[in-house]
């Protein structure tokens, strides 16, 4: 039956993943993300339903236009499937519950941002509201202290809002500052700080692999990098921080 249960997710999570695509092609163009029909970039073919199933109508098309064979991008199918393998790890570590779940949601919003931000150099406001909603809920329900969490909103973010300042915007970015103060709120002090910290190592590691492999200046998005932290946070970041207590105890 746990296998089931987990196929299910994936599947949600696929189908979300559909959605995900949406808001990375829309968002940046300002276009709306509920309303209007997915269609063909090319030749502006109405996608029908069986055009819009997860990972499968792109394998099934075999990543061309059912109309006018241009091809479409490998990234559809490998964002739902980025989702649906996010969401499954996410609810193993969990379990099925509001954390787990918040949790999934905020994933989610960190792939939208991060293909974003990696392509734009910009970090829509409404990924941060989505995972700043995602850690308020979580509080909510688990009536935990405030106090972690309110200080996780403050911590990370007003260092680097001091940082944006001093450097007039030119070592931060504006969505950097909020996405790092709703994450705190997501996942206390502690963990937001690990997340950072994780966010800047990665960073630093594989901006400059990238930049030696391409051979020229690349200009940092820094988004990519702290999400992969706050995923790291999620995933391993109550473990970390009772091991690292446990050190000082013993
Ligand atoms: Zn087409």
């Amino acid at each position: 039956m746990l296998a089931y249960r987990y196929l299910f997710i994936f599947s949600i999570a696929i189908t979300i993943g559909s959605f995900l695509n949406v808001c990375i092609y829309r968002i940046p163009k300002g276009e709306d993300v509920v309303h209007t029909n997915s269609h063909c970039m090319n030749c502006g073919y109405k996608l029908a339903w069986y055009d819009l199933i997860p990972i499968f109508s792109w394998l099934f098309l075999r990543g061309r236009c059912r109309k006018c064979g241009e091809k479409i991008s490998v990234q559809y199918p490998l964002i739902e499937l980025a989702n649906g393998l996010l969401w499954v790890i996410l609810i193993y570590k969990n379990g099925l519950t509001v954390t787990g779940l918040c949790y999934c949601i905020a994933a989610s919003s960190l792939l939208v941002l991060s293909v974003i931000d990696w392509r734009t150099f910009e970090i829509p406001m409404g990924c941060n509201i989505v995972i700043g909603i995602a850690g308020l809920v979580n509080l909510w329900f688990n009536r935990q202290d405030w106090l972690t969490y309110g200080i996780g909103f403050v911590c990370v973010s007003g260092l680097l809002l001091l940082i944006l300042l001093l450097s007039r915007g030119r070592a931060m970015g504006g969505g950097d500052v909020k996405l790092m103060a709703a994450a705190g709120l997501l996942l206390g002090w502690q963990n937001v700080i690990l997340a950072f910290a994780c966010g800047c190592i990665l960073g630093s590691v594989i901006h400059l692999v990238l930049m030696k492999i391409q051979g020229k200046e690349r200009m940092l998005a820094f988004g990519p990098y702290l999400s992969m932290g706050i995923w790291f946070s999620m995933m391993w970041g109550q473990e970390l921080i009772r091991w690292y207590i446990g050190q000082f105890i013993n």
